[in-house]
């Protein structure tokens, strides 16, 4: 085994035993979404609050067998997020820290702003939100219509707008918020936003899989934002808001793709454990599907590579994304398949993971959209 394999193989080790734990779970947080709050006493939904975050903010990574591991690579979040979700997708999405927030800061933060927001999650566990999503603009994010505006050059910014589907927006403290200061792509910018703060409100929205994840609504009325609060500040515009989120959904798509994987690989093992013995065309497609599945998770080892070599290198990861968003959805159908017409109702874990895998789809960019930009590249000369 190489050197980084052996790596990744300690940390995908470890997170499986944590995420062991939670699968036991996993039901009962579909039925109650605030149910992740109290599980915070299993080790691993606890440890991720203070993981994700860089190593100079850092002082206690996780240590496994004399290796640090911070999960700020793509390899790394790909390795532990296919064990999370092969244990409890839902839960993962709802433990504190910092998994999507943190690395827009990372990329776009000052180091005023880094030690803040950082420092936050050091302290007590913290639930943070990433909010880039509209009501009216959700694949087309650029056509956000939230508003950052302030009366005069000094003075306070105020926050204006909608964002829905906002993964943690309820039991978030303090996330990312997206919002428009002007025209155009250039006119994009995040700000680092306080839940509880006068105008500010966050609803919780009900859907079908990933319950536990309470995705919600985040209304935002003349919110004051302090100028020091505005991320990218000190860059120049065209490395400010969009060229950040760009890079957000470059580094967590392949991490998207190893929560398909995960889910995959949870429905394959339960027909495997479930299923005493297989007729020869079941076996042949039990084969088939852990073939495929193997084949996506590869794809998705290659694309977190590619990322963490060079992080505008998103092409694989889109197509990763892609693959394994049909994979999860295809695999947990067929995986109902073996139990007959009443597989719904006698096998609720595979029915609950069959709702969770739609979700996957939506993350980080629908099929159509990882297409599109793949296409686009294609079409400037780029390789995939
Ligand atoms: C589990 C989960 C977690 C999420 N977490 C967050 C979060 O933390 N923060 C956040 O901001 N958002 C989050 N989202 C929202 C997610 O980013 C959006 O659902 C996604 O961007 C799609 O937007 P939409 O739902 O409005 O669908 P739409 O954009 O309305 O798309 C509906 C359909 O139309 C297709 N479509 C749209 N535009 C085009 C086009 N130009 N060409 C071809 N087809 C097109 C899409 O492919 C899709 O099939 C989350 C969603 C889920 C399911």
């Amino acid at each position: 085994m190489s050197e980084p394999d052996r790596h990744l193989s300690l940390l995908q080790g470890q997170a499986r035993e944590w995420w062991a734990q939670v699968r036991p779970h996993a039901l009962d947080v579909d039925r109650d979404p605030t149910l992740p709050t109290r599980l915070l006493h299993l080790k691993g939904l606890g440890r991720l609050a203070t993981l994700q975050i860089p190593p100079a903010y850092n002082p206690d990574p996780l240590v496994i067998a004399g290796r640090r591991f911070h999960l700020m690579t793509a390899a790394e979040r790909v390795a532990y997020y296919e064990e999370a979700a092969w244990g409890d997708l839902a839960t993962a999405l709802a433990a504190p820290g910092a998994p999507m927030s943190g690395v827009l800061v990372d990329a776009l933060g000052d180091r005023e702003q880094k030690d803040w927001f950082y420092g936050r999650l050091l302290t007590e566990p913290t639930w943070t939100f990433f909010a880039l999503t509209e009501p009216e603009h959700g694949s087309d994010a650029a056509a956000m219509a939230t508003s950052l505006t302030r009366a005069d050059r000094d003075g306070p910014w105020y926050l204006n707008g909608t964002k829905k589907y906002v993964g943690n927006a309820v039991r978030g403290r303090l996330g990312v918020v997206f919002a428009r200061t002007g025209k155009g792509p250039l006119g994009v910018n995040a700000a680092l936003v306080e839940a509880g703060q006068h105008g500010f409100e966050a609803r919780p929205v009900p859907t079908l899989g990933l319950r536990g994840a309470q995705l919600g609504t985040l209304t935002m009325e003349s919110v004051e934002i302090a100028p020091e609060r505005v991320l990218g500040r000190h860059l120049s515009p065209t490395r400010r808001g969009m060229a950040g989120w760009l890079r957000t959904f470059n580094l967590l798509r392949p991490v998207v793709a190893s929560m398909g994987v995960g889910l995959a690989r949870a429905a394959h093992e339960y027909v495997q454990s479930q299923r005493r013995s297989l007729t020869r065309d079941e076996q042949h497609r039990l084969d088939a599907l852990a073939r495929r599945i193997e084949g996506v998770r590869r794809l998705t080892g290659r694309a977190a590579a590619a990322v963490d070599a060079d992080i505008t290198a998103g092409q694989l990861a889109c197509m990763a994304k892609l693959r394994a968003a049909r994979l999860a959805e295809d695999a947990t159908v067929a995986a109902l398949a073996f139990f007959g017409p009443g597989a719904r109702l006698d096998h609720p874990f595979l029915e609950k993971l069959a709702r969770d895998a739609r979700g996957i789809e939506y993350m980080e960019g629908t099929e159509n959209i990882q297409r599109m930009s793949v296409f686009k590249d294609l079409s400037r000369g780029g390789h995939g």
